[in-house]
């Protein structure tokens, strides 16, 4: 690049004047940065080269695009390759110790199954058994002789058998109890070596890859999706009240990203704070966004649930079965809190009232007529941690004066 003339430094940066543009170099960027010029419009021009959403994000273009840009800017192909890596190389040693496990398997029922041979031939060999196999053959060969009827032959073979019987139990008495201390012994030292054998032998562990699949992947699901939703950021109307990171980290939360119907149906400070305006906006339509800040607190605050707002005369409890409502407030810090729906709470996440503006849980967070005033006393039928500083807890419990309620149809 072309040097400063000012300075005569490398020309890297371009800043965003209002109406106008200028080519910088560091010092000309810290000159600027002195006076008070915001971080975010200096433009690097080595990054905004290899990413044009680095310019698109910081000129001034319509919200829901500029939201978009500056969240796709957060991930490159880098990233995604080196994501990619990371997680295939955790698999695959894995599959690598999965791999040795069919192994040893493979090996381990090998040698057992040839110790268990073994420890047989032996056995035979004390026994003597090829003798018992003899007799079992002799009366095989008897059968086979002929068919043929004849009341010699059949007596022929019927002596043959007893005779066959006899020596069965001749050779089965040398080896009862007490007539053959020396079969004994051996059969007691066979099958001791039999034993010790196989105890010897090392059992193949899947302890290792449980371990390894617990450490490897458990957080995998979470990763992946949490990286999707980073290379695909929402594209919707940004809300007025929240910060961008804070609205995405709430409709990440909700996950319900891929509904491509995400619009605003309610702004208080447009559509009038009318309760009968309010009711007529909302009525009937689920899974609502909530947004809303009071004149004299620097907190921003609503809730969200999956619950029907059905606008009827009669007041009534709505139940959220899979108990994913919650509160949220942004604190003035940026801070974002976020206070889920307690499960035993559940079939009372939010209340409707036509007469009333809108009402979460018990009193952790309601709205009079007309917006004009409300309560927020989280910890009712939502969680608040009772550790939660309460000197933080700027907000409240008397709302009034709300200048401001967003609705979002995700
Ligand atoms: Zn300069």
């Amino acid at each position: 690049m072309e040097k400063c003339a000012k300075h005569q430094d490398d020309i890297k940066y371009i800043i965003l004047e209002q109406n106008s543009v200028k080519l910088a170099c560091p010092e000309c960027r810290d000159e600027k940065l002195e006076q008070g010029l915001q971080l975010e419009k200096f433009i690097l021009i080595q990054k905004v080269l290899k990413l044009p959403e680095v310019l698109l994000s910081k000129i001034d273009i319509d919200m829901p695009f500029k939201n978009f840009f500056s969240n796709i800017v957060k991930i490159t192909n880098e990233d995604l390759n080196n994501f990619k890596i990371e997680w295939i190389k955790q698999m695959s040693d894995i599959k690598d110790s999965i791999e040795k496990l069919i192994n040893e398997t493979n090996n381990y029922f090998e040698i057992l199954s040839n110790l268990l041979s073994s420890y047989r031939i032996e056995l035979k060999k004390i026994i003597k058994f090829e003798i018992f196999e003899q007799y079992i053959q002799a009366n095989i060969n008897n059968e086979n002789f002929n068919q043929q009827t004849s009341a010699i032959i059949q007596k022929t073979r019927h002596e043959i058998n007893t005779q066959i019987e006899l020596k069965i139990q001749e050779y089965i008495n040398q080896m009862i109890k007490g007539n053959n201390d020396e079969i004994k012994k051996n059969i007691e030292e066979q099958i001791k070596d039999y034993k010790n054998k196989v105890i010897n032998l090392k059992i193949p562990s899947s302890k290792e890859i449980l371990d390894q699949l617990k450490s490897g992947i458990e957080g995998f699901q979470k990763a992946i999706s949490e990286k999707s939703h980073q290379v695909n950021p929402f594209y919707i109307k940004c809300s007025n009240l929240l910060t961008n990171t804070n609205f995405q980290d709430i409709l990440f939360r909700i996950k319900q990203q891929q509904n491509p119907n995400n619009q605003i149906i309610y702004q208080g400070s447009k559509d009038g704070f009318q309760t009968t305006t309010f009711w007529n906006k909302i009525q009937n339509k689920s899974n609502l966004l909530m947004i809303m800040k009071t004149k004299n607190s620097q907190c921003t605050f609503g809730g969200y649930s999956p619950c029907q707002w059905i606008k009827s005369p009669q007041p009534q409890f709505m139940s959220d079965d899979q108990a994913i409502s919650f509160l949220f407030i942004q604190f003035p810090n940026l801070q974002l809190q976020i206070y889920p729906i307690k499960n035993d709470c559940k079939h009372e996440a939010i209340f409707v009232n036509q007469n009333l503006g809108p009402q979460f849980g018990k009193n952790d967070l309601q709205l009079f007529a007309e917006f004009k005033e409300g309560n927020i006393n989280i910890g009712q039928h939502y969680f608040r941690d009772p550790k939660e500083n309460l000197q933080t807890f700027i907000l409240g419990p008397k709302l009034t004066e709300i200048m401001e309620c967003e609705i979002f149809q995700l």
